[in-house]
């Protein structure tokens, strides 16, 4: 059961509603091997402006387009011009919202998160939007896309300031007494909530988001304007759309259709938007120097949205056919691996010749539960999320098409169900190079040291999944069919050169905020170590949980 209740002093003219919460503990968030073998997306944001429409309902079907970004939590805040309501709980965007919450929720303007935890344990605290109230009694709801790499940094200066502030009198404080986030995107919002009570909003987030470094793609309201703001590197996607009525962004292009907003251009990097009764207002606060995530185009995106002008439907059909130019074999059928998998295994049919077939047919509602599989039904592993068409695959040689590798225990359970289901050959592709690198800017792999292509080669891997024979997709093939330059591109999962400088060991990680990265107390993380190179030569000291 979940109870909702206004968490702020009535009167206030910003006030918060939040949910008291008896969810289990964040193990019980852990589906099966099979759900941790894969990158988690990182979060999904939604902001729209529109006076005398629905924001809320637009924000809600914004953010169901969004959900495979992330399926920890959901939140959506609306702003009337006097008040700023934010609500938010654990789960699918459709557990946390029904008709009458959404109904309750009043404004012109609204912001909406989806988040999977890449900063800071999957507690109620840390879903988004956060929320913070500024000196002047004004509300501020911060929704983000991305993560952080200086965040101690950050969290070392909002201390001095609150301090400062605390002395003065003024303070960014949460009003519904809840405990402190702990994530990056908290941090931002408190400082922005800090400096906006000297300088208004706009200009304090001006002031801010150039000493922001690392990925973030932000959505951030008070009663009245909504903000978006991405950073220099454009790591993150985030798109701008026009209703008849008013604006949208959004972090896909997915999510302006499904609203029928049309989409007019990116947020450019180093852009902050702010649009208001007065229009819509563009700064720069950065140069732009575009480093946009090449696994958005092999996985995380939707295929029906587009990222810097190409279909990432389209890209991933063209990864197939690199696939099948770099890793020809002589087979009876081409399958992907559903869903992600499916445009890539296309292409390779295409341009192999080979007829392409749906071999495994995918229960699209396993993904994150809060039900902790048993043992016996744990062992059911990739059955739980695939199971094989019999009659199609007996007595094939196969191609098998998915979008990456991460620890190799889905594929090699892959291989196995498809060889009892009579496969007499099961060759394996992979829409995407060897991941070897965690990544720092909002997704997350398993750690370094789990990554199956760390430590073993191409030809271990395919022995340790069972494959009759394995081909990735070269990085050049991968950059070619994404149609970006090399030079505007991160691809550090694969090839370990991170765009963005990375502070010291110790100074970074998924918990760092909740001192479990050792050293790391009050938000602020001991002293910097020298990373020690292992493994692979260089990043595995920068661990990710
Ligand atoms: S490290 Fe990989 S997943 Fe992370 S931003 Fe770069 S390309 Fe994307």
């Amino acid at each position: 059961m979940v109870t909702h209740q206004p968490a702020a002093a009535s009167g206030s003219p910003c006030r918060s509603a939040s949910s008291a919460t008896p969810v289990p503990p964040d193990t019980t968030a852990q589906p099966g091997d099979v759900e941790r073998d894969v990158p988690h997306e990182e979060c999904g944001v939604f902001g729209v402006w529109a006076p005398g429409e629905e924001v809320a309902k637009l924000t809600y079907y914004g953010l169901y387009a969004l959900q495979h970004r992330g399926q920890e939590a959901a939140g959506i805040a609306v702003g009337d011009g006097s008040k700023l309501v934010v609500y938010k709980d654990l789960g699918l965007v459709s557990h946390v919202f029904d008709e009458q919450v959404l109904s309750s929720l009043r404004g012109h303007v609204a912001v909406g998160h989806n988040r999977y935890s890449t900063t800071g344990s999957g507690s109620w605290e840390n879903a988004q939007p956060t929320f913070r109230t500024t000196a002047t009694g004004s509300g501020l709801a911060l929704g983000h896309n991305g993560n952080l790499v200086n965040t101690a940094e950050l969290a070392e200066r909002l201390r001095e300031l609150t301090e400062g502030a605390a002395e003065e009198g003024r303070t960014a404080t949460r009003r519904d007494g809840t405990p402190p986030a702990t994530t990056d995107s908290d941090v931002v919002c408190a400082l922005l909530a800090t400096a906006a009570a000297d300088t208004g909003l706009e200009n304090a987030a001006l002031e801010l988001l150039p000493a922001l470094r690392g990925a973030f793609s932000l959505v951030f309201s008070d009663e009245t304007t909504l903000y978006a703001a991405r950073d220099a590197q454009g790591v993150r996607p985030l798109c701008l759309g026009r209703l008849d009525r008013g604006w949208v962004v959004a972090s896909e292009t997915a999510a302006l259709d499904i609203v029928g907003a049309s989409f007019v251009r990116e947020v450019e990097p180093g852009e902050l938007v702010a649009i208001d009764a007065e229009g819509l207002r563009s700064s720069r606060f950065a140069p732009p120097e575009p480093k946009g995530c090449v696994f958005e185009y092999v996985y995380l995106a939707r295929p029906d949205s587009t990222i810097a002008g190409r279909s990432v439907h389209a890209a991933r059909v063209a990864i197939g056919r690199r696939l099948a130019v770099e890793h020809p074999v002589e087979a009876d059928l081409v399958i992907p691996v559903p869903e992600s998998g499916t445009p890539a295994a296309v292409g390779y049919a295409q341009e192999s010749g080979i007829p392409y077939g749906q071999g495994l047919v995918k229960n699209s509602y396993v993904g994150r539960t809060f039900i902790q599989p048993s043992q016996t039904i744990r062992q059911l592993g990739i059955r739980l999320k695939l199971n094989p068409l019999r009659d199609v695959i007996r007595g094939k040689r196969l191609v098998v098409v998915d979008d990456s590798i991460v620890r190799g225990n889905t594929q090699r359970a892959l291989v196995r169900m498809l060889r009892e289901a009579g496969a007499v050959e099961v060759h394996v592709r992979i829409a995407s190079p060897p991941v070897r690198w965690p990544c720092f800017y909002g997704i997350d792999f398993a750690s370094p040291a789990e990554l199956i292509a760390n430590g073993i080669d191409e030809d271990g891997i395919r022995r340790s999944i069972g494959a009759d024979s394995l081909g990735y997709v070269s990085l050049d093939g991968l950059i070619a069919a994404s149609e970006q330059p090399r030079t505007r591109l991160c691809a550090a999962c694969f090839d370990g050169d991170y765009p963005i400088p990375l502070p010291a060991d110790r100074m970074i990680g998924k918990f760092l905020l909740e001192g479990l990265d050792g050293g790391a107390e009050r938000g602020v993380a001991g002293p910097a170590e020298p990373a020690q190179p292992q493994g692979n030569g260089a990043a595995d000291a920068l661990r990710r949980p």
